[in-house]
């Protein structure tokens, strides 16, 4: 598939595989075919109905992780990055707070990270949200991630 070519209405493949750490280091991080259906769910369910509400263009920070480029930044083992089911997110001018708080009451996922974020500073850390490839399966579990912990929920 072309990296120019659309998974939906404003996200191509490209930046849903897209890292500079990859590019700096000459890794392919081109998915195996099957998991380009699961990053179109990302699309049409998470990124599409997040850049229609607040109206604002973005581009993911991180979707798709090969093993390799996951080994290289220290990620998890069984990081759902690589497995085309999660992706990393902020919206210019949106506080990261809010911006988990809307998926939390509006999408479904199964699990919503609020990583790294500074209450005072909203455009701190970011939001990590997955979706399983069955609706069934999806926990919507909601976490918050700072200083090296785990909370339940959204902490601001
Ligand atoms: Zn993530």
């Amino acid at each position: 598939m072309n990296r120019n070519e659309k998974l939906s209405n404003h996200f191509t493949f490209g930046e849903l595989i897209r890292s500079d750490t990859a590019d700096r280091n000459g890794i392919d991080n081109t998915p195996p075919d099957e998991i380009i259906p699961k990053l179109k769910r990302l699309c049409d369910e998470i990124l599409e109905p997040v850049r229609l509400h607040f109206g604002r263009p973005f581009r993911p920070n991180s979707g798709y992780r090969s093993p390799e480029l996951n080994r290289m930044i220290g990620g998890s083992a069984t990081s759902q990055h690589c497995l085309g089911e999660a992706v990393d997110i902020e919206v210019a001018g949106v506080s990261n707070y809010d911006l988990a708080l809307w998926i939390k009451d509006n999408l479904q996922y199964d699990q919503l990270i609020l990583e790294c974020y500074r209450q005072g500073e909203p455009s701190s850390g970011w939001v990590h949200v997955s979706l399983k490839e069955n609706a069934t399966d999806n926990r919507s579990k909601v976490l918050t991630y700072s200083g090296g912990t785990y909370s339940n929920g959204l902490v601001a």
